[in-house]
């Protein structure tokens, strides 16, 4: 255990958030922070809840599943922004507040029949791939426009906006490089009549880039909530094919 709090981490990151801001010349009203709880359980998150905080991110089905009912009394808006398989949409359309993960035509379709079957609505951002690596989900950015025409007439999800993950590399420039890839995008949407405004980038390692192209919000697990005990691979299964 380390000496300092959640509060003080908290704290902490608004902090360095607000101040990466300040570098950007940028408003910090206009960057959010979705803590991101994976792994940590209810305890922990009840925690969170004290500091005043009310959504979390999470990667899993499974983690949501698990976490709703003994946090049930907590009003929390559960954000899924790990990948999403189709047979799992009927558990995120009953429990999430809202999808980021949004990142091809099949699961769009098996998410608006289950939310259907729910009555409920939901904000979603599309995954965007702003990077040449192989692996990595998120929709093939040539197909953005197309998607987005698509769900415009889609009355169980809006569009709010578009994420992405950058690359998993240790130079600045080329991660900086799919931020900015992020934001041209969603201009370019603009352009064609498409207002998806938010843009969710930036995680502990990287946010200060992503907030100079432009994040509203920035995903923030390991600087709130501390190490995880396990590796990456095991949340982002496109670093460990053989586990899709
Ligand atoms: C875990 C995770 C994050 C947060 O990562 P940290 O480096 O711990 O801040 C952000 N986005 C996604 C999709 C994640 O799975």
């Amino acid at each position: 255990m380390t000496a300092d709090s959640l509060r003080d981490r908290w704290d902490a990151i608004r902090g360095r958030v607000e101040s990466a801001c300040h570098d950007a010349g940028r408003d910090p009203a206009e960057v959010t922070i979705l803590p991101v709880s994976k792994t940590f359980g209810p305890e922990v998150i009840r925690e969170a809840v004290g500091l005043g905080l009310h959504r979390f991110g999470e990667n899993k089905v499974q983690e949501i599943r698990e976490k709703y009912e003994p946090l049930a009394d907590c009003g929390i808006d559960w954000v899924m922004i790990g990948h999403l398989q189709t047979n799992k949409a009927g558990v995120v359309a009953r429990l999430a507040t809202e999808v980021q993960s949004l990142d091809r035509p099949k699961l769009a379709a098996a998410l608006d029949r289950q939310l259907r079957a729910e009555g409920r609505t939901i904000d979603v951002l599309v995954q965007v791939k702003t990077s040449d690596e192989p692996s990595k989900y998120g929709l093939d950015p040539a197909q953005l426009p197309g998607f987005l025409d698509e769900l415009a007439d889609c009355p169980t999800m809006r569009v709010r906006g578009l994420m992405t993950l950058a690359i998993n590399t240790s130079d600045p420039e080329t991660i900086r490089g799919c931020f900015r890839r992020l934001r041209l995008l969603r201009d370019e949407a603009a352009a064609h009549g498409h207002d998806v405004p938010r843009l969710s980038m930036g995680m502990s390692g990287d946010f200060p880039l992503a907030i100079a192209e432009g994040a509203t919000e920035v995903r923030i697990g390991t600087a709130i909530f501390g190490s995880r005990p396990l590796p990456d691979s095991y949340y982002w299964p496109e670093k460990n094919p053989e586990k899709n």
